[in-house]
């Protein structure tokens, strides 16, 4: 018996990263779930993880940024599992530089992939949910960031979308109290993933959604992280989806429009 049986859940960037472990974590409590990644293969590979351990998942490939994904990703759940119980907006990156720097184009892409895609899957779910209701409570995760909450150098964009995600949340938790919505958001510290991976090269990069985006820690930076981490260490994907999981079971169903912080108490 896990705490999610009968549930479906959507787990937005869960090929990889945090996402696949949340996604791993829902269904391992029980919960059917569709994965969402850009590539085809990290999102199989989650299924076939899933299904290796007893549980059951569906593939949605394909950008969070594209029209009409938002609506596919929804009718993935509806349709494969007749329902939709639990939504995790968590995928995207970052691409970062000072403001005198930052492009148009890297402003929109950022808000695109975090915010806009987010604003998105929730505007598309919101006629199923409202059309089909629950005893029990439906939770929506959106995965925010420290960046979102107190600011960081070089990431005006991305701070603005992460920030953005927190008044989403808090809007939505208004508005779909009356449906038996939560609505909450886990803003992550530092969590030990590609994005965040200790690299000796100053200059690691990664092809994501077709451009070129610096990745990875230098080792000293890192070390100096871990230094201002009272926890004194990052934290793994497994525990960053510990916390998000605290948000999908119905232990919280009177904890609403929240925002936790999940950074070993850093700031
Ligand atoms: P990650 O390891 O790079 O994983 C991100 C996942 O999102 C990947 O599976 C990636 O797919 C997917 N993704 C990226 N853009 C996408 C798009 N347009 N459409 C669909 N999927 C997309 O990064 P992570 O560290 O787990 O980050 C997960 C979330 O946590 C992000 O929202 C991030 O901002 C947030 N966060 C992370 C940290 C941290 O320290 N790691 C801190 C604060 C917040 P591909 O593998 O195909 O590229």
């Amino acid at each position: 018996m896990g705490t999610l049986d009968g549930k479906v859940a959507i787990v937005s960037g869960s090929g990889r990263g945090i996402g696949r472990e949340i996604a791993l974590k829902l269904a391992s409590e029980g919960a059917r779930v569709v994965v969402n990644d850009l590539d085809k293969e990290p999102a199989d590979q989650t299924v076939a993880d899933i299904k290796a351990a007893g549980g059951d998942a569906v593939a949605c490939v394909g950008s969070v940024s594209e029209d009409g994904f938002a609506e596919r990703f929804v009718a993935t759940a509806t349709e494969t599992f007749s329902g939709l119980d639990i939504i995790v907006n968590n995928a995207g990156y970052t691409w970062d530089t000072v403001i005198q720097k930052m492009t148009d184009e890297q402003w929109d892409t950022i808000l695109d992939v975090h915010l806009k895609a987010s604003f998105r899957i929730l505007r598309a779910a919101q006629p199923y949910i409202k059309a089909n209701p629950t005893e029990y409570h439906r939770k929506v995760v959106n995965i925010s960031s420290t960046s979102g909450y107190y600011g960081n150098l070089g990431q005006a964009n991305y701070a603005a979308a992460k920030a953005g995600m927190i008044g989403m949340t808090k809007t939505l938790a208004k508005e779909w109290g009356r449906y038996k919505v939560n609505v909450n958001a886990v803003a992550f510290g530092f969590i030990l993933t590609r994005m965040t991976e200790v690299t000796a090269a100053d200059n690691a990069t990664l092809e994501i959604d077709g451009r070129e985006i610096k990745v990875g820690l230098n080792p000293e930076k890192a070390a100096m992280a871990s230094k201002i981490i009272p926890l004194g260490r990052a934290g793994t994907p497994v525990e960053a989806a510990g916390s998000v999981y605290l948000f999908c079971t119905q232990d919280s169903n009177y904890v609403s429009g929240q925002c936790l912080v999940v950074d070993g108490a850093r700031v």
